[in-house]
Protein backbone atom coordinates (compact mmCIF):
# COMPACT_ATOMS: atom_id res chain seq x y z
CA UNK A 1 0.00 0.00 0.00
CA UNK A 2 1.54 3.26 -0.91
CA UNK A 3 1.62 6.23 1.65
CA UNK A 4 -1.59 8.20 -0.16
CA UNK A 5 -3.83 5.42 -0.13
CA UNK A 6 -6.83 4.71 1.73
CA UNK A 7 -6.70 2.77 4.66
CA UNK A 8 -9.79 0.07 4.10
CA UNK A 9 -12.37 0.61 6.84
CA UNK A 10 -15.50 -1.08 7.61
CA UNK A 11 -17.93 -1.83 10.19
CA UNK A 12 -20.23 -4.34 11.52
CA UNK A 13 -23.03 -2.63 12.37
CA UNK A 14 -25.60 -5.01 14.50
CA UNK A 15 -29.39 -3.84 15.90
CA UNK A 16 -29.77 -5.18 19.33
CA UNK A 17 -32.67 -6.43 19.02
CA UNK A 18 -32.29 -9.98 19.58
CA UNK A 19 -29.06 -12.14 19.77
CA UNK A 20 -26.46 -12.85 17.54
CA UNK A 21 -27.46 -15.60 15.50
CA UNK A 22 -25.22 -17.32 12.76
CA UNK A 23 -26.51 -15.06 9.94
CA UNK A 24 -25.29 -11.92 11.97
CA UNK A 25 -22.03 -14.20 12.23
CA UNK A 26 -21.95 -14.21 8.60
CA UNK A 27 -21.84 -10.40 7.92
CA UNK A 28 -19.26 -10.07 10.95
CA UNK A 29 -17.23 -12.67 9.12
CA UNK A 30 -17.27 -10.87 6.00
CA UNK A 31 -16.36 -7.65 7.39
CA UNK A 32 -13.54 -9.09 9.17
CA UNK A 33 -12.01 -11.02 6.42
CA UNK A 34 -12.53 -8.45 4.12
CA UNK A 35 -10.45 -5.79 6.59
CA UNK A 36 -8.00 -8.48 7.11
CA UNK A 37 -7.24 -9.28 3.56
CA UNK A 38 -7.16 -5.74 2.43
CA UNK A 39 -4.80 -4.70 5.37
CA UNK A 40 -7.42 -2.81 6.72
CA UNK A 41 -9.49 -2.24 10.05
CA UNK A 42 -13.12 -3.30 11.51
CA UNK A 43 -15.28 -1.43 14.02
CA UNK A 44 -18.06 -2.86 15.50
CA UNK A 45 -21.10 -0.51 16.07
CA UNK A 46 -24.09 -1.14 18.19
CA UNK A 47 -27.03 0.20 16.07
CA UNK A 48 -29.73 0.58 19.02
CA UNK A 49 -31.91 2.97 17.54
CA UNK A 50 -35.08 1.44 17.64
CA UNK A 51 -35.42 1.07 21.49
CA UNK A 52 -39.17 -0.50 21.30
CA UNK A 53 -37.43 -3.51 19.76
CA UNK A 54 -34.32 -3.69 22.06
CA UNK A 55 -33.52 -6.60 24.29
CA UNK A 56 -32.34 -5.61 27.20
CA UNK A 57 -28.00 -6.69 27.26
CA UNK A 58 -28.42 -8.16 23.59
CA UNK A 59 -25.44 -5.81 22.82
CA UNK A 60 -23.26 -7.08 25.14
CA UNK A 61 -23.86 -10.72 24.86
CA UNK A 62 -23.14 -10.09 21.30
CA UNK A 63 -19.69 -8.67 21.87
CA UNK A 64 -19.47 -11.48 24.50
CA UNK A 65 -20.24 -14.15 21.37
CA UNK A 66 -18.49 -12.36 18.52
CA UNK A 67 -15.20 -12.55 20.93
CA UNK A 68 -15.76 -16.05 21.71
CA UNK A 69 -16.17 -16.12 17.45
CA UNK A 70 -12.69 -15.07 17.12
CA UNK A 71 -13.70 -11.78 15.65
CA UNK A 72 -12.18 -9.16 17.04
CA UNK A 73 -12.80 -5.66 15.97
CA UNK A 74 -10.40 -2.44 16.12
CA UNK A 75 -10.95 0.28 18.66
CA UNK A 76 -13.84 0.83 21.07
CA UNK A 77 -17.92 -0.20 20.06
CA UNK A 78 -19.34 2.86 18.65
CA UNK A 79 -22.85 3.07 20.39
CA UNK A 80 -25.71 4.91 18.02
CA UNK A 81 -27.91 6.18 20.86
CA UNK A 82 -24.83 7.91 22.86
CA UNK A 83 -24.70 9.88 19.59
CA UNK A 84 -28.20 11.56 19.50
CA UNK A 85 -27.08 14.94 19.74
CA UNK A 86 -24.53 14.63 16.60
CA UNK A 87 -27.96 13.21 14.03
CA UNK A 88 -29.91 16.01 15.81
CA UNK A 89 -26.83 18.96 14.61
CA UNK A 90 -26.70 17.49 11.13
CA UNK A 91 -30.53 17.13 11.11
CA UNK A 92 -30.80 21.12 11.88
CA UNK A 93 -28.18 22.36 9.45
CA UNK A 94 -30.52 20.80 6.79
CA UNK A 95 -33.77 22.49 7.99
CA UNK A 96 -31.11 25.78 8.21
CA UNK A 97 -30.71 24.91 4.63
CA UNK A 98 -34.01 24.57 3.54
CA UNK A 99 -33.63 20.80 2.56
CA UNK A 100 -35.32 19.35 5.72
CA UNK A 101 -38.00 20.53 8.39
CA UNK A 102 -39.55 19.66 11.49
CA UNK A 103 -42.87 17.77 10.99
CA UNK A 104 -44.86 18.87 14.10
CA UNK A 105 -48.01 16.78 13.16
CA UNK A 106 -45.47 13.49 13.26
CA UNK A 107 -45.01 14.63 16.56
CA UNK A 108 -48.29 15.44 17.66
CA UNK A 109 -49.83 12.22 16.09
CA UNK A 110 -47.09 10.63 18.11
CA UNK A 111 -47.34 11.73 21.45
CA UNK A 112 -50.79 11.08 21.06
CA UNK A 113 -50.07 7.36 20.42
CA UNK A 114 -47.43 6.95 22.88
CA UNK A 115 -48.57 9.55 25.90
CA UNK A 116 -45.25 10.41 25.39
CA UNK A 117 -43.94 14.29 25.90
CA UNK A 118 -42.52 14.12 22.55
CA UNK A 119 -40.30 16.39 20.39
CA UNK A 120 -40.94 17.15 16.60
CA UNK A 121 -39.94 15.27 13.85
CA UNK A 122 -37.47 15.90 11.15
CA UNK A 123 -38.53 15.20 7.52
CA UNK A 124 -35.81 15.63 4.72
CA UNK A 125 -37.67 16.68 1.40
CA UNK A 126 -37.72 14.60 -1.25
CA UNK A 127 -41.00 14.67 -2.52
CA UNK A 128 -40.90 16.30 -5.71
CA UNK A 129 -37.74 14.15 -6.84
CA UNK A 130 -37.99 13.25 -10.73
CA UNK A 131 -37.87 9.76 -10.08
CA UNK A 132 -37.28 9.48 -13.85
CA UNK A 133 -33.68 9.85 -12.37
CA UNK A 134 -32.13 7.00 -11.26
CA UNK A 135 -29.25 6.27 -8.46
CA UNK A 136 -26.64 3.94 -9.87
CA UNK A 137 -23.80 2.00 -7.88
CA UNK A 138 -21.58 -1.06 -8.51
CA UNK A 139 -22.03 -3.23 -5.76
CA UNK A 140 -19.30 -5.46 -4.54
CA UNK A 141 -21.15 -8.40 -4.66
CA UNK A 142 -24.09 -7.87 -6.71
CA UNK A 143 -22.90 -5.85 -9.78
CA UNK A 144 -24.06 -3.48 -11.26
CA UNK A 145 -27.41 -1.40 -9.88
CA UNK A 146 -29.78 1.12 -10.47
CA UNK A 147 -32.78 2.13 -8.66
CA UNK A 148 -35.24 5.26 -9.29
CA UNK A 149 -34.63 8.19 -7.00
CA UNK A 150 -37.69 8.28 -4.09
CA UNK A 151 -40.00 10.96 -4.02
CA UNK A 152 -41.37 11.28 -0.11
CA UNK A 153 -40.52 13.14 2.77
CA UNK A 154 -38.54 10.95 4.62
CA UNK A 155 -38.15 10.94 8.46
CA UNK A 156 -34.83 11.43 9.82
CA UNK A 157 -35.34 12.30 13.60
CA UNK A 158 -38.21 10.16 15.10
CA UNK A 159 -40.14 12.08 16.68
CA UNK A 160 -38.32 10.61 20.30
CA UNK A 161 -35.28 12.29 19.11
CA UNK A 162 -33.53 9.35 17.67
CA UNK A 163 -32.50 8.83 14.11
CA UNK A 164 -34.03 5.72 11.84
CA UNK A 165 -31.44 3.87 10.53
CA UNK A 166 -31.22 5.56 6.92
CA UNK A 167 -30.05 8.95 8.34
CA UNK A 168 -27.42 7.35 11.04
CA UNK A 169 -25.52 4.82 8.70
CA UNK A 170 -25.38 7.78 6.38
CA UNK A 171 -23.49 9.98 9.34
CA UNK A 172 -21.99 7.24 10.96
CA UNK A 173 -20.30 5.98 7.84
CA UNK A 174 -18.89 9.30 7.29
CA UNK A 175 -17.79 10.15 10.29
CA UNK A 176 -15.97 6.83 10.47
CA UNK A 177 -14.29 7.03 7.30
CA UNK A 178 -15.61 4.20 6.12
CA UNK A 179 -14.80 2.50 3.45
CA UNK A 180 -17.01 -0.57 2.60
CA UNK A 181 -20.84 -1.26 3.30
CA UNK A 182 -21.43 -4.78 3.91
CA UNK A 183 -25.05 -5.23 4.82
CA UNK A 184 -27.85 -8.08 4.39
CA UNK A 185 -29.20 -7.45 0.84
CA UNK A 186 -32.60 -6.36 2.46
CA UNK A 187 -31.00 -3.12 2.32
CA UNK A 188 -30.98 -3.11 -1.25
CA UNK A 189 -34.33 -1.42 -1.47
CA UNK A 190 -33.57 1.79 0.82
CA UNK A 191 -30.30 2.18 -1.33
CA UNK A 192 -32.02 5.01 -3.12
CA UNK A 193 -32.99 7.34 0.05
CA UNK A 194 -29.79 6.65 1.24
CA UNK A 195 -27.82 8.46 -1.39
CA UNK A 196 -30.46 10.93 -1.64
CA UNK A 197 -29.95 11.86 2.58
CA UNK A 198 -26.05 11.36 1.23
CA UNK A 199 -26.37 14.17 -1.33
CA UNK A 200 -28.95 16.49 1.17
CA UNK A 201 -25.95 16.26 3.75
CA UNK A 202 -22.39 16.12 2.07
CA UNK A 203 -22.92 16.41 -1.42
CA UNK A 204 -22.48 13.59 -3.94
CA UNK A 205 -22.89 10.19 -3.99
CA UNK A 206 -21.18 8.23 -0.90
CA UNK A 207 -17.39 7.73 -1.07
CA UNK A 208 -17.87 3.64 0.01
CA UNK A 209 -19.18 0.74 -1.90
CA UNK A 210 -21.44 -1.18 -1.13
CA UNK A 211 -21.77 -4.82 -0.78
CA UNK A 212 -24.95 -6.19 -0.24
CA UNK A 213 -24.63 -9.82 0.90
CA UNK A 214 -26.91 -12.84 0.88
CA UNK A 215 -28.76 -13.81 3.55
CA UNK A 216 -28.59 -17.15 5.33
CA UNK A 217 -31.93 -19.00 4.79
CA UNK A 218 -34.01 -21.52 6.02
CA UNK A 219 -36.53 -23.83 5.16
CA UNK A 220 -40.08 -22.84 7.00
CA UNK A 221 -42.85 -24.24 8.56
CA UNK A 222 -44.64 -24.00 5.21
CA UNK A 223 -41.81 -25.52 3.44
CA UNK A 224 -40.70 -22.02 1.70
CA UNK A 225 -37.27 -20.58 2.11
CA UNK A 226 -37.05 -18.06 4.20
CA UNK A 227 -34.50 -15.14 5.81
CA UNK A 228 -33.25 -17.04 9.47
CA UNK A 229 -34.92 -14.92 12.19
CA UNK A 230 -33.53 -13.70 16.10
CA UNK A 231 -36.86 -14.85 17.81
CA UNK A 232 -38.04 -17.62 15.75
CA UNK A 233 -35.11 -19.70 14.86
CA UNK A 234 -33.39 -20.68 18.29
CA UNK A 235 -31.07 -23.12 17.08
CA UNK A 236 -29.63 -20.84 14.96
CA UNK A 237 -28.45 -18.46 18.10
CA UNK A 238 -24.52 -18.82 17.87
CA UNK A 239 -25.03 -19.00 21.85
CA UNK A 240 -27.25 -22.02 21.16
CA UNK A 241 -24.09 -23.88 18.56
CA UNK A 242 -21.62 -23.08 21.49
CA UNK A 243 -23.95 -24.44 24.13
CA UNK A 244 -24.16 -27.73 21.35
CA UNK A 245 -19.73 -27.80 21.93
CA UNK A 246 -19.43 -26.91 18.07
CA UNK A 247 -16.19 -26.21 17.85
CA UNK A 248 -16.04 -22.15 17.37
CA UNK A 249 -14.08 -23.19 13.82
CA UNK A 250 -16.52 -25.39 12.71
CA UNK A 251 -19.03 -22.41 12.68
CA UNK A 252 -16.51 -20.12 10.90
CA UNK A 253 -15.65 -22.66 8.03
CA UNK A 254 -19.23 -23.44 7.51
CA UNK A 255 -19.60 -19.79 7.31
CA UNK A 256 -16.70 -19.41 4.57
CA UNK A 257 -17.54 -22.11 2.51
CA UNK A 258 -21.42 -21.42 2.27
CA UNK A 259 -20.74 -18.08 2.05
CA UNK A 260 -17.30 -17.85 -0.82
CA UNK A 261 -17.33 -19.73 -3.90
CA UNK A 262 -13.62 -20.63 -3.17
CA UNK A 263 -13.17 -21.11 -0.25
CA UNK A 264 -13.54 -24.82 -0.13
CA UNK A 265 -10.96 -25.80 -2.90
CA UNK A 266 -8.38 -23.28 -1.07
CA UNK A 267 -8.98 -25.64 2.02
CA UNK A 268 -8.14 -28.76 0.17
CA UNK A 269 -4.78 -26.82 -1.05
CA UNK A 270 -4.18 -25.51 2.58
CA UNK A 271 -5.47 -27.78 4.91
CA UNK A 272 -3.37 -27.00 7.93
CA UNK A 273 -3.71 -23.24 7.44
CA UNK A 274 -5.50 -20.81 9.91
CA UNK A 275 -9.42 -19.68 8.12
CA UNK A 276 -7.89 -16.23 9.31
CA UNK A 277 -5.37 -16.75 6.43
CA UNK A 278 -8.26 -16.74 3.44
CA UNK A 279 -7.29 -14.46 0.97
CA UNK A 280 -11.22 -13.11 0.94
CA UNK A 281 -12.92 -11.00 -2.13
CA UNK A 282 -15.99 -9.60 -2.60
CA UNK A 283 -16.37 -10.68 -6.11
CA UNK A 284 -16.39 -15.05 -4.82
CA UNK A 285 -19.45 -14.04 -2.70
CA UNK A 286 -22.16 -16.36 -4.56
CA UNK A 287 -25.08 -14.16 -4.78
CA UNK A 288 -28.04 -16.65 -4.44
CA UNK A 289 -28.90 -17.01 -0.27
CA UNK A 290 -27.77 -20.16 1.25
CA UNK A 291 -29.37 -22.43 2.74
CA UNK A 292 -28.44 -23.50 5.95
CA UNK A 293 -27.38 -26.65 6.26
CA UNK A 294 -26.97 -29.17 9.42
CA UNK A 295 -25.60 -31.60 7.33
CA UNK A 296 -22.93 -29.49 5.56
CA UNK A 297 -22.20 -27.93 8.90
CA UNK A 298 -22.08 -31.09 10.99
CA UNK A 299 -19.78 -32.85 8.27
CA UNK A 300 -17.50 -30.01 8.36
CA UNK A 301 -17.24 -30.37 12.10
CA UNK A 302 -16.51 -34.35 12.09
CA UNK A 303 -13.14 -33.04 9.59
CA UNK A 304 -12.34 -30.31 11.81
CA UNK A 305 -12.34 -32.21 15.46
CA UNK A 306 -11.06 -35.50 13.79
CA UNK A 307 -7.93 -32.92 12.79
CA UNK A 308 -7.48 -31.55 16.09
CA UNK A 309 -4.49 -32.06 17.76
CA UNK A 310 -4.41 -33.79 21.06
CA UNK A 311 -4.06 -30.99 23.09
CA UNK A 312 -6.37 -29.02 21.53
CA UNK A 313 -8.92 -31.39 21.74
CA UNK A 314 -8.54 -32.00 24.76
CA UNK A 315 -8.47 -28.63 26.20
CA UNK A 316 -11.36 -27.79 24.16
CA UNK A 317 -12.98 -30.83 25.81
CA UNK A 318 -12.26 -29.60 28.86
CA UNK A 319 -13.42 -26.18 28.49
CA UNK A 320 -17.34 -27.76 27.02
CA UNK A 321 -17.59 -29.49 30.53
CA UNK A 322 -16.14 -26.80 32.53
CA UNK A 323 -18.63 -24.45 31.18
CA UNK A 324 -21.32 -26.71 33.05
CA UNK A 325 -23.31 -28.08 30.07
CA UNK A 326 -25.66 -29.78 32.67
CA UNK A 327 -23.66 -32.40 33.45
CA UNK A 328 -21.21 -33.35 35.94
CA UNK A 329 -18.21 -35.29 34.44
CA UNK A 330 -15.45 -36.84 37.03
CA UNK A 331 -11.80 -36.22 36.65
CA UNK A 332 -11.62 -40.12 35.29
CA UNK A 333 -14.74 -39.77 32.84
CA UNK A 334 -12.70 -37.08 31.79
CA UNK A 335 -9.06 -38.85 31.15
CA UNK A 336 -11.29 -41.79 29.57
CA UNK A 337 -12.62 -39.52 26.66
CA UNK A 338 -9.07 -38.34 26.27
CA UNK A 339 -8.39 -41.81 25.73
CA UNK A 340 -11.07 -42.73 23.21
CA UNK A 341 -10.66 -39.26 21.54
CA UNK A 342 -7.02 -40.01 21.12
CA UNK A 343 -7.71 -43.57 19.41
CA UNK A 344 -6.21 -42.67 15.54
CA UNK A 345 -5.74 -39.20 15.95
CA UNK A 346 -2.87 -37.81 14.25
CA UNK A 347 -3.15 -41.10 11.99
CA UNK A 348 -3.54 -40.84 8.13
CA UNK A 349 -7.38 -41.83 8.71
CA UNK A 350 -8.23 -40.16 11.85
CA UNK A 351 -11.59 -41.15 13.52
CA UNK A 352 -14.65 -39.13 12.63
CA UNK A 353 -16.80 -39.86 16.03
CA UNK A 354 -17.99 -36.81 17.00
CA UNK A 355 -18.82 -33.30 15.30
CA UNK A 356 -20.02 -31.42 18.94
CA UNK A 357 -18.71 -31.75 22.18
CA UNK A 358 -22.20 -32.47 24.00
CA UNK A 359 -22.31 -35.84 21.38
CA UNK A 360 -19.70 -37.47 23.72
CA UNK A 361 -22.06 -37.75 26.09
CA UNK A 362 -24.45 -39.91 23.74
CA UNK A 363 -21.37 -41.62 21.62
CA UNK A 364 -19.18 -42.24 24.68
CA UNK A 365 -22.45 -43.08 27.02
CA UNK A 366 -20.64 -46.06 28.38
CA UNK A 367 -17.80 -44.29 30.11
CA UNK A 368 -20.25 -42.53 32.29
CA UNK A 369 -22.18 -46.10 33.06
CA UNK A 370 -21.16 -48.98 35.43
CA UNK A 371 -20.30 -52.09 33.63
CA UNK A 372 -22.75 -54.78 33.98
CA UNK A 373 -20.35 -57.59 34.86
CA UNK A 374 -20.80 -61.55 32.82
CA UNK A 375 -19.54 -63.86 33.26
CA UNK A 376 -17.98 -63.79 29.59
CA UNK A 377 -17.41 -60.13 30.38
CA UNK A 378 -14.99 -62.06 33.70
CA UNK A 379 -13.44 -64.22 31.55
CA UNK A 380 -12.39 -61.93 28.77
CA UNK A 381 -10.83 -59.53 31.11
CA UNK A 382 -8.79 -62.13 33.17
CA UNK A 383 -7.55 -63.66 29.90
CA UNK A 384 -7.27 -60.84 27.58
CA UNK A 385 -7.05 -57.32 29.73
CA UNK A 386 -5.52 -58.21 33.01
CA UNK A 387 -1.43 -57.78 32.27
CA UNK A 388 -2.00 -57.03 28.89
CA UNK A 389 -0.44 -53.80 28.00
CA UNK A 390 -0.31 -54.15 23.90
CA UNK A 391 -2.78 -53.90 21.61
CA UNK A 392 -0.90 -56.24 19.54
CA UNK A 393 -0.93 -58.97 22.41
CA UNK A 394 -4.41 -58.78 22.65
CA UNK A 395 -4.99 -59.33 19.24
CA UNK A 396 -2.99 -62.31 18.95
CA UNK A 397 -4.20 -63.56 22.07
CA UNK A 398 -7.78 -63.51 21.27
CA UNK A 399 -7.13 -64.67 17.96
CA UNK A 400 -5.65 -67.75 19.56
CA UNK A 401 -8.22 -68.20 22.00
CA UNK A 402 -10.88 -68.48 19.15
CA UNK A 403 -9.18 -70.51 16.86
CA UNK A 404 -8.57 -73.29 19.39
CA UNK A 405 -12.44 -72.51 20.55
CA UNK A 406 -13.27 -72.50 16.80
CA UNK A 407 -15.34 -69.13 16.90
CA UNK A 408 -14.89 -66.58 14.65
CA UNK A 409 -13.15 -63.73 16.14
CA UNK A 410 -15.32 -61.10 14.92
CA UNK A 411 -18.78 -62.63 16.42
CA UNK A 412 -16.75 -62.76 20.28
CA UNK A 413 -15.17 -59.33 20.07
CA UNK A 414 -18.99 -58.19 19.01
CA UNK A 415 -20.56 -59.75 21.80
CA UNK A 416 -18.21 -58.09 23.77
CA UNK A 417 -18.47 -54.80 22.39
CA UNK A 418 -22.21 -55.01 22.92
CA UNK A 419 -21.53 -56.14 26.53
CA UNK A 420 -19.12 -53.34 27.52
CA UNK A 421 -21.04 -50.47 25.66
CA UNK A 422 -24.59 -51.68 24.15
CA UNK A 423 -23.30 -50.65 20.58
CA UNK A 424 -22.66 -52.24 17.97
CA UNK A 425 -20.09 -50.11 16.42
CA UNK A 426 -17.41 -48.13 18.64
CA UNK A 427 -14.34 -46.30 18.60
CA UNK A 428 -11.20 -49.24 19.42
CA UNK A 429 -12.38 -51.99 21.64
CA UNK A 430 -8.95 -52.82 23.08
CA UNK A 431 -8.99 -49.13 24.42
CA UNK A 432 -12.62 -49.39 25.67
CA UNK A 433 -11.74 -52.38 27.27
CA UNK A 434 -8.64 -51.49 29.06
CA UNK A 435 -10.63 -47.88 30.43
CA UNK A 436 -13.79 -49.44 31.17
CA UNK A 437 -12.06 -53.46 32.75
CA UNK A 438 -9.28 -51.97 34.49
N1 LIG B 1 -28.34 -2.41 11.85
C1 LIG B 1 -28.45 -2.87 10.51
C2 LIG B 1 -28.82 -4.34 10.53
O1 LIG B 1 -28.69 -4.95 11.56
C3 LIG B 1 -27.11 -2.71 9.86
C4 LIG B 1 -27.05 -2.57 8.41
C5 LIG B 1 -25.66 -2.06 8.06
O2 LIG B 1 -24.70 -2.80 8.30
O3 LIG B 1 -25.52 -0.94 7.60
O4 LIG B 1 -29.27 -4.85 9.54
Amino acid sequence: MTKDEIIPCLRFAPSPTGELHIGSLATALIDYMAAKSMGGNVYLRIEDTDQKREVEGAADRMIHNLNKCGIEFDGVPIIQSQRKSVYQKYADELVDKGLAYYDYTESELQSECDGENTSSAVRIKLSGTNTEERIEWEDLVKGKMSLPKINRDAVIIKSNGIPPYNFAHIIDDTSMGTTHVVRGEEWIPSTAEHFQIHEALFGGPPPWQYAHIPVLCIIGEDGNKRKLSKRKDKEALVENFLDEGYPIDALIEYLLTVYNTDFELWRIANPMTSWREFNFRFEKIGSNSPLFDWDKLNSISYDIIANMPKEQINTEVKRYFDGDPGVKITPKQLEDVYELLAVDRGTERPRKDICKYSQILTEFDYVFKKVAMTDQLREYKSLFIDGVVLKDLWYEKIKAWCDEKNIKMRDYTQQIRLALTGREKTTDLFTISRLLLK
